[in-house]
């Protein structure tokens, strides 16, 4: 596997100058996301899997059919393969039957004027046959001859055309595609057994906090068990990285020195929770300061007010830091709609954005203008057969069982204020069909 991570080049004060009406202490979701995309760089590293194994992958080059599929023009069903000329315009047509193409055993006959073969769905349509008529639309089949009706084909029907699917010489997957199952299929389909692939993104991860227990610690009074690293490392693998969990550190400066160091020389990317909201008596955002190039922001939105942004260095190796807020609600919402896309980028992948949906809102939602807000919904069918959404309860940024019952986002632009009752908003689902 080759690995050339190249540094980039733009440092973080290049990017955000080139923004107008740049102010880190009210920063629009979207001009967080541009300086984001336009900082990052993707890694260049590809590695050769067989392709049961690159599911979820990105693909690392453009894949050229070296053949057709189908081969060869073949039937679409079970029935009768005939001259599309033979058929009478306004009278039914008697064919004689002189053979039989199964799928991968082809008739090797001539088949001339007035006559035709049986055929199998997938049998090679012989020479000058270009229409089948299916089994069920004849009159009176026999062994020998078949009826077929007046005015139930035309010529041209129920045939598969050679290279209809995937046309020789053609590109039929482009690098960055995510290699979901269909594709998979339509590799084997092409007789390609092994892909290149972008190799997986190494993202490190730990939570700041000195209130922060693990899982297996008493919970000491005031504390709380750390939940972030588990919603953590359940969107990192979704998303298909390599996840490092390196726990709880303590709100030290030597242990978060070390923690950043050692995440930095073993990972592409570092997201942390807590100890980057304004005002924080933590040592957090001092240490990722010394350690590089690291913006603070206030983004405008809610949940997930403070962030911090950036690229640390440590012993001539670097990582893309995302600090993200404590708040468990929080650290979900600035991942999927700052980090996620991110991420994607540096894997290399191309991936369209993903859709919001309009639909209506059940309730009165309250939304001041000037932030984006993501509130948790649930989607569903009314009865009058429009897509509707109910907010999940309370809203609040600690509040995670909010997320698990909603099965989408609704999304309140920055600009939207009062949602009445009825009036249709922005949703994001959460899950699909792949
Ligand atoms: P902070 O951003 O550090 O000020 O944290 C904001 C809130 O999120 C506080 O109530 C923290 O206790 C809580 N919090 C921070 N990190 C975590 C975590 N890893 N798991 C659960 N709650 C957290
Ligand atoms: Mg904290």
């Amino acid at each position: 596997m080759m690995n050339t991570n190249k540094p980039h080049q733009a440092s973080l004060h290049d990017v955000v100058s080139c923004q107008s009406d740049y102010d880190p202490a009210a920063l629009p979701v979207q001009q967080a996301q541009q300086i984001i995309q336009q900082f990052i760089a993707p890694i260049h590293a590809i590695e050769k899997l067989a392709i049961r194994q690159a599911l979820g992958r990105v693909l690392a080059a453009d894949i050229v059919s070296g053949i057709n599929v189908p081969a060869h023009d073949n039937s679409a069903m079970d029935g009768y393969a005939l001259r599309g000329g033979d058929l009478a315009p306004d009278a039914n047509t008697e064919l004689n039957i002189i053979g039989t193409a199964f799928a991968g055993r082809a008739f090797d006959g001539e088949v001339s004027q007035g006559e035709c073969i049986r055929i199998m769905t997938g049998g090679v349509m012989p020479r000058h046959c270009d229409t089948v008529i299916p089994q069920e639309f004849t009159l009176h089949a026999s062994e020998l001859a078949v009826t077929i009706p007046a005015g139930k084909i035309k010529p041209g029907d129920n045939r598969r055309l050679k290279g209809e699917d995937l046309m020789q010489g053609k590109t039929a997957l482009l690098q960055g595609k995510i290699l979901r199952p269909a594709d998979l299929g339509l590799l084997a389909s092409l007789g390609i057994a092994e892909v290149p692939v972008q190799r997986r993104l190494r993202v490190a991860f730990f939570s700041t906090g000195d209130e922060l227990r693990s899982l297996g610690e008493t919970l000491d009074e005031g504390c709380v068990y750390d939940s972030n690293r588990y919603t953590l490392y359940g969107m990192l693998q979704r998303l298909g990285c390599d996840v490092i969990d390196m726990g709880v550190i303590k709100d030290e400066p030597a242990a978060l020195k070390d923690a950043f160091r050692s995440a930095c020389e073993n990972a592409d990317a570092i997201i942390t929770s807590g100890g980057v909201s304004v005002g924080a008596a933590d040592y957090t955002k001092q240490i990722m300061a010394e350690l590089g190039d690291v913006a603070f922001w206030t983004i405008g939105m809610r949940p997930g007010r403070p962030m911090a942004f950036g690229k640390i260095h440590s012993h001539g190796k670097h990582a893309y830091l995302f600090g993200l807020p404590g708040n468990p609600v929080a650290v979900m919402v600035t991942f999927y709609f700052l980090v996620r896309d991110a991420l994607l980028h540096m894997m290399g992948a191309k991936c369209p954005a993903l859709p919001l949906v309009r639909a209506a809102s059940r309730s009165i939602i309250r939304k001041r203008p000037g932030r984006t807000e993501y509130q948790r919904g649930i989607l569903s069918v009314g009865s009058d057969g429009n897509l509707q959404v109910a907010i999940t309860g309370s809203q609040g940024s600690g509040i995670l069982r909010s997320m698990s019952e909603a099965n989408c986002m609704v999304v309140l632009q920055h600009d939207q204020a009062n949602v009445a009752a009825g009036e249709a908003v922005d949703v994001m689902l959460f899950e699909g069909l792949l």
